[in-house]
Parts: C-alpha cells; sequence; structure tokens
C-alpha cells in the first residue's frame, strides 16, 4: 500500500510528460476548441475607416442645430462619392463609412426629412455615433496570446482581423486497445463466461470530447502473443490507452508486453478507489495509459488522468480536472488509504450543489454509474466527512 503514489502526484507525474504537440496552420472553420500556439496580431485597423454606429445622417457637430441639404448617400460598403462641406448633411446607414469633413452621425429618429432637406432641431456632441478607425484594434497589434482556446468570440475577432488561418497545436493521436479474452463486441451471442466488451466505446467518447483523433483496435486476447501484436501498431500513436489486463493476476500480461517493447513504466498503482491498479510509462514521445478493466475504474482513470494528458498535449493552459465545490448530502467515511471518487447525483440548493452519493459504487456497475452527475473526490483520511461537509466534485 505504501508504495501508491497519490492522486496529485501520479497526476503531475502525468502531466510533466505530456509536452505540448507541435503547431500546425488550420483554417479558421476548423478551429472552434483549439489552443493557439503563437500569437495572433491584427491585419487591419478594426474598424477600418470611421464608420457609422446608427442610420441617420453624417454632419458636422458645430452646424447644428440647423436646415441642411442631403448632398450624397453613404451606405455599408459603398461610401459617399465626395467629402461633406460645411452646412451639408450626408445620409448614411450603419457601417458606412463616415466621409471626410464630417465629424458626427445623427440617428434618423431625430432628424426631419422634407424631401432633400432635413431639419435637426437640437445640438448634438460631436463625434456622436461615430465608430473610431481602430477603436477596436489596430492594424500589427496583438489580439490574442498563445495559450487560449479558440471560442466562439475569438473565432470571430480573427476573422475580423483578416485571419483565414490560425497556428495551433496538433491534435493527439490515440489508440484504445482493450484487453480479455472475455469479450465479446455487442451484437455477438455470448458463450459461457463471456462479457460485452464496452470500456473500448466509453474510453473513445471521453477520449474525443478531449479533443483526441481516435483509432480504436480490436480486443486483445490475454495472450502475449496477441497483446505484443496489437501494442506494436498501438505504440505509434501519440497516446495509448489500454483497459484490462494491469491488475496482478496470471493473465494480466500488459505491462510485462509493454515492457518488452520499450515502454518504460513512470508509475503502476494509485492510492485512489475506483482504479487502482492503474499504470503509466512512455515510449519516447508516446504516452502509455494502463486502465483498469472494471469499466467504473476504466472512466475514473480516463477522467483524472487521460483526459489532462490529452489537454496538456494540445497546449491547454490549465489541463487538471476541473473539480468545483460542493456540499455532502449524507455523512460519508473517508478511507484511511486510498482517495475515494464516490458517485453521486448533484441537487440544487440556494446554497448551490449538494452531492447525493448513489446505490452501487463498485467498480463494475457501470449501469448504476449512468445515475450519477459527478464523481466527488473523498480524500483518504480517518474522520468522517458529516451532512454538509465542503467537497469537491468533477462532472461525469
Ligand atoms: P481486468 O482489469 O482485466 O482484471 O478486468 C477487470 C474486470 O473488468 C473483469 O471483470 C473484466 O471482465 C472487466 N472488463 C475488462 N475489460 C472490459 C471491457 N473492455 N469492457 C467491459 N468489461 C471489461
Ligand atoms: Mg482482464
Amino acid at each position: 500500500m505504501s508504495t501508491l503514489l497519490s492522486v496529485p502526484a501520479a497526476l503531475a507525474a502525468v502531466l510533466a510528460r505530456a509536452e505540448p504537440l507541435p503547431s500546425e496552420d488550420v483554417p479558421l472553420e476548423a478551429a472552434a476548441g483549439r489552443i493557439l500556439a503563437a500569437p495572433v496580431a491584427s491585419l487591419v485597423d478594426l474598424p477600418p475607416f470611421p464608420s457609422s454606429s446608427m442610420d441617420g445622417y453624417a454632419v458636422r457637430a458645430g452646424d447644428l442645430p440647423a436646415m441642411l441639404p442631403v448632398v450624397d448617400r453613404s451606405a455599408a460598403g459603398r461610401p459617399a462619392s465626395r467629402r461633406l462641406e460645411p452646412g451639408e448633411a450626408i445620409e448614411i446607414s450603419t457601417g458606412a463609412v463616415v466621409p471626410e469633413g464630417a465629424d458626427t452621425v445623427v440617428p434618423v429618429e431625430r432628424v426631419e426629412v422634407d424631401a432633400d432637406e432635413i431639419s435637426i432641431s437640437e445640438s448634438v456632441v460631436q463625434g456622436d455615433n461615430v465608430r473610431r478607425r481602430a477603436g477596436d484594434v489596430g492594424a500589427g497589434d496583438r489580439i490574442l496570446a498563445a495559450g487560449v482556446v479558440l471560442t466562439p468570440a475569438r473565432i470571430g475577432a480573427a476573422a475580423a482581423c483578416g485571419l483565414e488561418t490560425v497556428g495551433v497545436h496538433r491534435l493527439p493521436r490515440v489508440t484504445i486497445l482493450v484487453t480479455g479474452t472475455e469479450l465479446r463486441r455487442p451484437g455477438a451471442l455470448l458463450e459461457p463466461g463471456q462479457i460485452y466488451e464496452s470500456n473500448g466505446i466509453m474510453l473513445e467518447a471521453v477520449l474525443r470530447e478531449s479533443g483526441a483523433v481516435v483509432e480504436r483496435l480490436a480486443a486483445a486476447e490475454d495472450t502475449e502473443q496477441a497483446l505484443e501484436q496489437a501494442l506494436e501498431r498501438a505504440l505509434t500513436a501519440d497516446v495509448v490507452v489500454t483497459s484490462g489486463g494491469v491488475s496482478v493476476g496470471p493473465h494480466d500480461l500488459v505491462r510485462r508486453v509493454e515492457a518488452r517493447l520499450g515502454v518504460e513504466e513512470v508509475f503502476w498503482g494509485v492510492a485512489m478507489r475506483p482504479g487502482k491498479p492503474l499504470a503509466f510509462g512512455v515510449r519516447g514521445q508516446t504516452l502509455v495509459f494502463g486502465l483498469p478493466g472494471n469499466p467504473v475504474s476504466s472512466l475514473v482513470g480516463s477522467l483524472l488522468f487521460v483526459r489532462p494528458a490529452l489537454l496538456a498535449l494540445q497546449g491547454h493552459p490549465d489541463p487538471a480536472p476541473p473539480f468545483r465545490p460542493g456540499t455532502l448530502m449524507h455523512e460519508l467515511r473517508p478511507r484511511p488509504e486510498r482517495d475515494d471518487f464516490v458517485r453521486a447525483r448533484i441537487a440544487w440548493s440556494e446554497a448551490g450543489p449538494v452531492l447525493d452519493p448513489i446505490l452501487g459504487q463498485e467498480s463494475h456497475m457501470i449501469v448504476h454509474t449512468t445515475a450519477a452527475d459527478a464523481l466527488v473526490h473523498v480524500p483518504r483520511g480517518t474522520d468522517p466527512l458529516a451532512a454538509g461537509a465542503r467537497v469537491e466534485y468533477l462532472l461525469l
């Protein structure tokens, strides 16, 4: 037991080996959710010209109040053909160029129109309703820093500044290999002793949501030969995620075969429940995760360690699992030697989220787990956590 790594130490060991992948240029269309590898600067002043924020009339504020002849028109994309001289007005639409000579736009609602003349009965503040050239950003100015996630607003900003492509960290290629002679794919008939293989598709869902480009191999039997063949192929990816075969039984061969293939084990065994026999190693730049086969253990291990690694490979500034504060609905007894990750429902109270552990906390109970909204972190310890105690939870 004392050789088990703590959960934070295990995460630190993983993240220390998850360097951001090299950069690639992608079109903005494909950039949502990606992480910038280099800062982005604007190619233009934005707005590129003084532009009107209203439909109305471009004037000189100093001329008002007054009756003014309307001498031209400036529409969005079709500027006026002449400058504005003192004592004149030019009709203007939102987003159109404010003509030279004009300093202010009077909204149409505040103007009386009579054929080719307008009258404006009040004075206005100079500059009203004119968006200054470069008022948002100047050409050459940095608009986005390296390491930021490309949210919709940031993609819009890059397009507004004239960019077609951005440099982002490459997405990790991940190969999933489930192991176990007992596994059959859904749709097949189960022979005695067999079960349906469910970790592969579940892990694929976690990894895809985390940005990975996923390849899933056929389930491998618990023989050294089958494992070696499959792992050799898997190890060409940026990340390998296996399930099963990392415990202490005679058929748990994954670590042995990996060692033979040159994987250096960084750790095996984390002081947590579920998911204790989790293994992590590296071969060259490839990160190799061995998740235990029990479905809930696989799920928890993927959320606590694999997802953060995938985010770090993409250059994410804060890849650790996003635990949030909540309170316990009932007393919980921690385990003395292992951090518990308890599946719970979230009930919302005025004071915030209240966590109500579900029935069925055993690590094979994937169906019971579907009732849970969250994983509650119960750090190892001796004193019970009272109802109402502050805890941290991760959304499932
Ligand atoms: P293992 O970690 O290989 O000892 O497997 C632990 C438990 O998880 C056993 O009951 C396995 O049958 C089960 N298991 C292993 N792999 C899978 C899988 N891919 N899908 C569903 N159950 C699995
Ligand atoms: Mg097995």
